[in-house]
Order: C-alpha cells, then structure tokens, then sequence
C-alpha cells in the first residue's frame, strides 16, 4: 500500500518483534496462532541460537535467542523473517562499507537458511538515520522499521514498543494515534522540551539533597 501510495485505513497494523527470541515461539505463537494474527520476526543471524551478546543489552544477556530450526518452524507457519543486521550492530558508527556488509551478508542468510526472500529490515538500536536509509533500499529491501519521527517513510516506519509490563490499556494506548501525539509533543515542542528540562534540574537538585 505504500509503495502504491495507498491511503492506509486507520485500523491496520502489523505486528513485529526485535532480535528473534525463543520466547516469541514459546509463548507469543500460540497467542498469535489462536488470534489468527502473523508477524514479523528480525533475525541476527551471527547469533542465531545464541544468546543476545551485544552493545546495551543488560538484563537480557543470558535470554535464548531461537535456533534456525525453530526459525524455520515458524517460518512454515506463516511467520515472516526479516533482517536486524548480521551481528546486531550500531550502524551509526560504521563505515558505508561496513555497513552494506551487515546488510547484505544478514539478508543472504537468512535466505539460505528458510528459503525465502528477506524483504523487510529493522535498524537496531531503532538508529534509521536518513543517510542509512538508502542503503537499506539499495540492498534490496523493501522496507524498514525505525523511530525517526520524521520523516515517516517506507525506511523509517515508526513503531510503538510494547512491553511485559504495559497493561491493556497502556496498550490500547500505545496503537494509539494519540500515544504518537503525546511523544511527538514530549520531544518536539517547545513546552515539551521545557516540562522535559524541568524535570532534569529537578531530578539532578534531589540527587545533589539526598
Ligand atoms: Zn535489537
């Protein structure tokens, strides 16, 4: 539809998950299965079946990542696969060159591995800077998942992180147009910023108390 230039119904969305943790077929297949929901799984292939050992993870070091036969399971149910880059890298630090590798290199995977073309791509770290942008494009996706607010396009598709702990309201909340309003004025208006200043000398005025 974007591609098209579609006008996207209000109630369409898709579901996506980070990383390729064991838990995704563990516990949110069933639920999808059971909703008739699919989603897209971003894999990183160096470390498959491993554990995510990578720049900023703290809590989650020792959390499985799924094998590629359980990738492939999924991938025979409908579950579509997408590349998180070869080895989970800050693309924002790399050079052009390295930077086309960790592309290329996690989309040949991929495909090798489940027999299907690799079309989709979510930057780590969500860092989908406008220069990274027509790299992804140029390797041959199709798409890409970032947290630009600005401007939204096919390789910066805005996404809202749920997590464990949201209820369902804070989910309800969170699919929201309004929860994309409220973080749009949180960052990018100047009573934002200031409530956001605010609360930083006040925070930092208790530390210096206490
Ligand atoms: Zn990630």
């Amino acid at each position: 539809m974007l591609l098209n230039r579609e006008r996207i119904p209000d109630n369409y969305f898709a579901i996506t998950f980070d990383d390729g943790y064991q838990d995704n077929y563990d516990n949110a297949y069933p639920i999808l299965r059971d909703c008739g929901f699919t989603a897209t799984i971003f894999l990183v292939p160096d470390r498959v079946g491993a554990t995510p050992k990578w720049e900023g993870v703290s809590d989650r070091q020792d959390f499985p990542l799924m094998s590629w036969d359980v990738a492939r399971k999924l991938s025979a149910k409908g579950i579509d696969f997408g590349s998180h880059t070869q080895t989970h890298a800050m693309l924002t630090k790399q050079s052009e060159k390295e930077v086309f590798l960790e592309l290329e290199s996690s989309k040949r995977s991929i495909e090798k591995k489940l027999g299907k073309t690799v079309r989709l791509f979510a930057f780590p770290y969500e860092k989908a800077e406008p220069t990274l942008q027509p790299l992804v494009e140029k390797t041959g996706y199709l798409a890409a998942c970032g947290s630009l607010l600005y401007p939204q396009n096919r390789f910066n598709l805005w996404r809202a992180e749920c997590v464990g702990s949201d209820s369902l309201d804070d989910f309800r909340y969170k699919i929201s147009k309004s929860w994309r309003r409220s973080v749009i004025f949180k960052y990018h208006s100047p009573f934002g910023r200031a409530i956001r200043f605010a609360r930083r000398q006040v925070r930092s005025m208790v530390g210096r108390s206490g």
